[in-house]
């Protein structure tokens, strides 16, 4: 396990030099003041966690002090934003400070976000605030606990610097682990300002990196497979948020990563009412990153992706590779959806009733996650909290007859069957309301609530004594609508 100072770190992407973004130091808070550390995060990167009491992790988390193998470096990349083209994007607020290997082997790369200006910083400041520093730092968290892969973060820091957004903030730092930080938007910038020799180097660099497989195989070869990669990481991804009731918030194609990682989720939510047409991002009126149209957003950026790396990518190659995605979303959707009703493996009957139950929750307007954990306390009648929900009771009776028949040719025991029920339906997600009350105790200095928020976004699983509260549906009093883009 390594001491902060000797974290390995290695520089790859900055080694590919001035094209591709600009070697720079962090502006660092050096009042900076750890909020949460996260030791799974560190073991993953194999740090002791610790160095978690050292004031140097406080100050690294700032930006204030760096191991000496760090070489913070700004990467550029352009994007389509709400479908507009943006043909020069980059890191405005953020550093990629290197490359470590894994516990389990893979490449991670450990990012600075809210590090002050770059070249790319455009009218902005190079700050991130508190509020939503906090909110990617959980949001990440709880997405790879319900097994999505995400983005995670080591730490997070405050500092006393305001930041001035629509009020004045607190200005803080996330230390973001990714596999990896090049986006769809990385690619697109090469091609659409001509320069294909670095997009092909760009190529070259991640198959070296992320794909060893295609060691030996030419560059179109290793394109195609790339490609194909990212259509079924995307798919999978998208899958995995439709079935958790997760609003990405701002899916432009600079925010979506290369290797299928929820990434960059700005005003994200989770859903509380199951609303498919549910757009928590105040920005977007248009609802064009509404929950329901996400996968369809998915399958417009990787159509961007493929142009991007046309020629290299022959366009067969990018054309099948496309036609495969509606197919691998709908596998995972109802692999997902047949789990959470408690079924071992998708059926015709399981997507079936997913389907019904979707409905009468969009009908009822009942609560996503409550209602699919009251499933394990329904074996003999429908849950009392679930009549309470969904007041269509007819509806309710009948759809639940043909779920428990359906589920009674398993063969399993109720025990059997609740236990496989709670395993995989949450009873704690970082709901709107409840990571405002953890930003607001944090603005106030307490970090209490932030931490026991980590604690139950990464166990959402298994009850924990007196959090009983954090697994209801919000009062009226407590739900949040929409949310602020700035960030
Ligand atoms: P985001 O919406 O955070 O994904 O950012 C979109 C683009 O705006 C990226 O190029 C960011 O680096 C840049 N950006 C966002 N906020 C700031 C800021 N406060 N200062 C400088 N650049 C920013
Ligand atoms: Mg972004």
């Amino acid at each position: 396990m390594h001491r902060l100072e000797s974290l390995p770190f290695t520089s790859h992407y900055a080694s590919l030099g001035a094209d591709f973004g600009a070697r720079l130091d962090p502006d660092g808070y050096e009042d900076a003041r750890l909020v949460a550390f996260n030791p799974d995060v560190a073991r993953l990167i194999g740090l002791d966690p610790n160095q978690a009491e050292r004031s140097e992790m406080a100050l690294f988390c700032g930006g204030a002090w760096l191991p000496t193998s760090s070489q913070p470096f700004a990467q550029v990349y352009a994007g389509h934003q709400f479908g507009g083209w943006s043909w020069r994007l980059g890191d405005g607020r953020g550093l990629l400070l290197g490359e470590l290997t894994g516990s389990d082997g893979r490449g991670y790369d450990l990012h600075l976000k809210g590090a002050g200006l770059t070249p790319w910083s455009r009218m902005g400041d190079g700050r991130a605030v508190l509020r939503s520093t906090l909110r990617e730092f959980i949001g990440g968290e709880a997405l790879a606990a319900l097994g999505i892969p995400s983005t995670r973060s080591l730490a997070f820091a405050v500092s006393s610097q305001p930041v001035q957004r629509e009020s004045v903030e607190p200005g803080a730092m996330l230390l973001r682990l990714a596999r990896t930080h090049i986006r769809f938007g990385s690619f697109e910038y090469f091609t659409h300002n001509q320069m294909p020799e670095q997009r092909d180097r760009l190529l070259s660099h991640v198959l070296e990196r992320h794909f060893p497989e295609t060691v030996g195989l030419s560059l179109a070869e290793g394109a195609a497979h790339f490609f194909r990669h990212a259509v079924a990481s995307t798919a999978q991804m998208i899958a995995g948020w439709q079935s958790v009731g997760f609003v990405h918030g701002v899916m432009n194609t600079d925010n979506m990563s290369i290797l299928g990682e929820s990434f960059d989720f700005g005003p994200y939510a989770f859903l509380d009412a199951y609303d498919p047409e549910a757009c928590p991002n105040h920005s977007d009126p248009q609802g064009r990153y509404r929950f329901s149209n996400q996968p369809a957003v998915g399958f417009w950026n990787l159509k961007c992706l493929a142009a991007a790396l046309l020629p290299t990518l022959a366009k067969d190659d990018a054309i099948a590779a496309l036609e495969d995605y509606a197919t691998l979303y709908q596998v995972a959707w109802e692999t997902r959806f047949a789990a959470r009703l408690g079924f071992r493996r998708p059926s015709e009957l399981s997507t079936s009733l997913a389907q019904a139950w979707l409905s009468l929750l969009t009908q009822n307007r009942a609560d996503f996650h409550f209602c699919f954990r009251r499933l394990s306390l329904s074996s003999s009648a429908p849950d009392p909290e679930l009549q309470d929900q969904i007041a269509d009771s007819v509806a309710l009776e009948s759809w639940w007859q043909d779920w428990r028949q359906a589920l009674s040719a398993s063969g399993d025991d109720d025990e059997t069957l609740n236990s496989r029920l709670d395993a995989v339906n949450p009873l704690y997600l970082p709901r709107s309301w409840i990571l405002q009350e953890a930003i607001d105790a944090a603005s106030s200095g307490d970090f209490r609530p932030v931490r026991d928020l980590l604690h139950r976004s990464q166990n959402p699983y298994a009850e924990i004594p007196g959090a009983a509260v954090y697994s209801r549906p919000p009062a009226p009093s407590q739900a949040c609508s929409e949310l602020s883009c700035s960030s």
